[in-house]
């Protein structure tokens, strides 16, 4: 933990930082700066830190307090310094291996599901996503099938093999989204309901974390040490894209956070370009970008009638385009050591 003083911080505030330290039992280092005094804390157990940096950063003259260990443990690289690779029922995500989970935004009917489900198949995609759920911001939009819908998607992989990855958004449907679901999405506005994380953390199922889409790159990290504290370490992180001040993109991908991410945990990243731009000509050019960035797997929505959708239609490929970008993508991921 490090302890930084204001410049205008005096003589005695740097004393009362000392004595309280002291009063704990930690010892300190100081450093005095041309402008700033510094002072290191040394021995504070890690499970104080981030409680006593909290304490301190508000004692007079203190400007900041940097906690030095990391807040997330579990999924850190520290922990396990190679990165993993996290099965999606047959499908590998991470470690060189490109997951590309493709399907509707929403399952609408049996019939659509398994038409866009034969159509990603066929064109290469390992894992068929789906919303039976769905997270809508206004509550007059379609608000999904519910369980119905997950009859549908168990359907479609019974047909085309494809493991399901589909979101659940409270902890009351949990059980039998993961009794279908070989991954649980947990979406970006329930990024941080820290019950269904910890619940999904033991569900039995691998769970895909996306990011909120106004929370930093540690908030995301965070989240996911909740579900490896609540009991597996089998997570993906997807970056969707965060709120910006641009108006011509739904959200902006934040191809960096991939790259910020990758030092921090072991844990395999893939991208959504889809909820990131929310106009599907926009699409491929940023799945590319994610590849040649390091993703280790892509989340594409694929559409039968995007025209006919009933939810995230604009952002939506028809087959034949998801078809086209299998093919570059394939292209990308060769070129930076990685296969679909
Ligand atoms: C989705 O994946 O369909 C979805 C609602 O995404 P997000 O949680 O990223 O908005
Ligand atoms: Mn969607």
């Amino acid at each position: 933990m490090i302890i930084v003083m204001r410049p205008d911080s005096t003589e005695q505030d740097v004393e009362q930082v000392v004595a309280r330290l002291g009063e704990r039992g930690y010892g300190h280092h100081i450093s005095r700066g041309e402008e700033r005094t510094i002072i290191g804390a040394i021995g504070a157990p890690d499970h104080e830190k981030e409680v006593v940096a909290g304490q301190f950063s508000v004692l007079p003259g203190v400007e900041r307090v940097v906690p030095i260990l990391k807040p997330y443990k579990l999924i850190s690289r520290e922990y396990n310094p190679r990165p993993a690779t996290v099965m999606i029922g047959p499908a590998r995500v991470g470690g060189g291996h490109l997951g590309v989970i493709a399907g509707p935004c929403s399952v609408e009917s049996a019939e659509q599901v398994m038409q866009t489900a034969r159509a990603v198949k066929e064109a290469g995609a390992t894992a068929l996503r789906g919303g039976a759920f769905k997270p809508r911001t206004s509550p007059y939009s379609f608000q999904g099938l519910g369980s119905e819908g997950l009859d549908y998607l168990a359907a479609a992989r019974e047909e085309t093999g494809l493991p399901i990855v589909t979101e659940v958004m409270d902890v009351r449907q949990l059980d039998g989204v993961a009794e279908v679901a070989d991954c649980v999405q947990i979406g970006a506005r329930n990024m941080q309901n820290y019950d269904l994380l910890k619940e999904a953390g033991h569900c039995g199922r691998p769970v895909m974390l996306k990011r909120g889409f106004s929370s930093t790159i540690e908030e995301w990290l965070k989240a996911a040490e909740y579900i490896a504290a609540g009991g597996t370490l089998d997570i993906v992180l997807c970056e969707r894209g965060i709120r910006t001040f641009e108006t011509a993109t739904r959200f902006t991908l934040d191809l960096s956070a991939m790259a910020v991410a990758r030092r921090e945990t072991f844990l395999p990243i893939v991208a959504d370009p889809s909820h990131a731009v929310g106009i599907s000509h926009l699409v491929a050019p940023m799945a590319l970008a994610a590849v040649a960035a390091g993703a280790d797997g892509l989340l594409i929505e694929v559409h039968p009638r995007p025209d006919q959708a009933l939810s995230d239609g604009p952002q939506s490929l028809t087959p034949a385009a998801f078809a086209e970008l299998m093919r570059q993508v394939r292209q990308v991921a060769e070129a930076v050591g990685r296969h679909v």
